[in-house]
């Protein structure tokens, strides 16, 4: 008899959170607990810093921060350059799909933070939500995309609600529209790619989650500084865990999965509730490390730092992040530097004079490889409840909103990691996994070698 073919189906789904899909929705989402029913589930230990695409590239590739050279959405800032967006062309180790491509397998990748531009794999990939553009360097193969086109009936394809982070700006009603709108463009192509591809590999992320965790959160949580109590928005988030639990369910009635595939849900990062932002880099000119040029107009509203107003002769440091901040030093003294900041970081109280959980990385000791392109430093205030807004010129040492917007929620430590395998030998609730496991885990379901990465297989 025929061995029966090797297969894996991954459902990302950007910031779902464990706590709700866990616990309080999970009635919400019945195809996910029927998952968890047959499989395992645990909360999973994500990448330091939780950036989306930090994240996904490291679970799709078994490999850490340092080792795929992707800390955030900006290269590191320095003299020459600062807020340089970085592309795939970035990533310095093969990805998931590009393993599978040498193998000669056939891969479907859809809207995975960090794949613009796509690459021409045996497969189908369209890129994410930082695309420019759709064009042939957003979608592979060709044919794809007049198919694409065809199937939206001519209407624009969104790879986001509005923009990079403009979502932040949008009315709320509109913002609800928008990410149904995109949602079903993105559900309707997967099912197409379901059909179409004799895939091994399936992967594919929604991101109106996080979208909508950002703003949304206050009107669901009463723990919330600022939640509003019988909001006609309190279901907002969990109509969307509804609808994508939904959707899924239809994606997992397909021939193509059977009981042979490997089927995951995970998500890249959770979310919590935001209580108020430090001003970072205000607080790095007030420890005069952060030195503006004399030329440089005055601090009279909060704004964007720029590149051409920074003394970059006598600055020593500056941060960058929105819910984690990142801190790169300058200068002879940065080791003296690192463990001074270190240590004043962790004592940084919050807005009511009270004590933070803070936590405080020197990226020199959590990373396998030593990575010049690192931040120096990571700090999460209060384990990430506090954001960090990297505007100057504000109004002392805390706000609620950057100039970029306000957030509800901010990215939290732990996503969700669920799956069913046939190759499973343990099952329900297991203790929490790292994000490095996922890569190996994934080679070993479809049969490939997988020793040459870091992480143990949970199969
Ligand atoms: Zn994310």
């Amino acid at each position: 008899m025929k061995k029966p073919k090797q297969k894996v189906f991954v459902f990302g789904v950007d910031g779902m959170v464990p706590e709700l899909v866990f616990g309080r929705y999970k009635k919400d989402v019945p195809n996910i607990a029927r998952l968890m029913q047959e499989g395992m589930y645990a909360r999973m230990r994500t990448t330091i810093p939780p950036t989306s695409i930090v994240a996904w590239t490291s679970i799709n590739s078994g490999r850490d921060p340092s080792e795929t050279g992707v800390h955030s959405y900006t290269e590191a800032p320095g003299p020459a350059s600062m807020n340089t967006l970085i592309t795939s062309e970035n990533i310095r180790v093969p990805m998931l799909w590009d393993m599978l491509d040498k193998k000669k397998k056939t891969v479907v990748a859809l809207n995975i933070p960090l794949t613009y531009p796509v690459r021409p794999i045996h497969g189908a990939m369209i890129s994410d939500f930082l695309t420019p553009s759709f064009d042939e360097h957003s979608v592979h193969p060709r044919t794809l995309k007049s198919k694409i086109t065809k199937l939206l009936r001519g209407k624009e394809y969104l790879f986001d609600v509005a923009g990079f982070t403009g979502y932040k700006k949008l009315d709320l009603d509109m913002l609800i529209k928008k990410t149904y709108t995109m949602s079903a463009q993105h559900f309707r192509v997967a099912q197409y790619c379901m059909k179409h591809y004799d895939w091994d590999l399936f992967n594919m992320v929604i991101i109106g989650t996080d979208r909508l965790h950002h703003m949304f959160w206050r009107h669901m949580d009463p723990h919330h500084p600022r939640h509003l109590k019988n909001s006609p928005y309190k279901n907002v988030i969990r109509d969307y865990y509804q609808y994508t639990d939904r959707e899924l369910g239809k994606l997992l009635a397909s021939s193509k999965i059977d009981k042979h595939t490997t089927i995951i849900v995970v998500s890249d990062h959770g979310m919590d509730r935001m209580e108020c932002r430090i001003n970072l880099n205000d607080w790095l000119r007030r420890e005069k490390l952060l030195i503006l040029k004399n030329t440089s107009p005055p601090l009279e509203i909060p704004r964007r730092l720029r590149h051409e107003e920074i003394d970059w002769k006598k600055t020593c440091a500056i941060a960058s992040g929105g819910y984690q901040g990142r801190i790169y030093l300058f200068g002879k003294e940065k080791v003296k530097l690192k463990s001074y900041l270190i240590k004043k970081l962790n004592a940084i109280k919050g807005e009511r004079g009270e004590k933070l959980q803070n936590r405080v990385f020197d990226t020199k000791t959590i990373y396998r490889k030593k990575d010049g392109k690192a931040p120096d430093i990571i700090v999460y205030f209060d384990n990430l409840r506090y954001g960090v807004n990297n505007d100057i010129g504000n109004f002392g040492l805390y706000s609620q909103e950057t100039t970029v917007g306000i957030d509800d929620a901010g990215h939290s430590p732990e996503g969700v990691f669920v799956m069913k395998s046939p190759l499973l030998q343990e099952k329900g609730k297991i203790e929490t996994v790292d994000a490095l496991r996922i890569a190996p885990t994934i080679l070993k379901a479809l049969g490939m070698q997988h020793k040459n990465l870091p992480g143990k297989p949970l199969l």
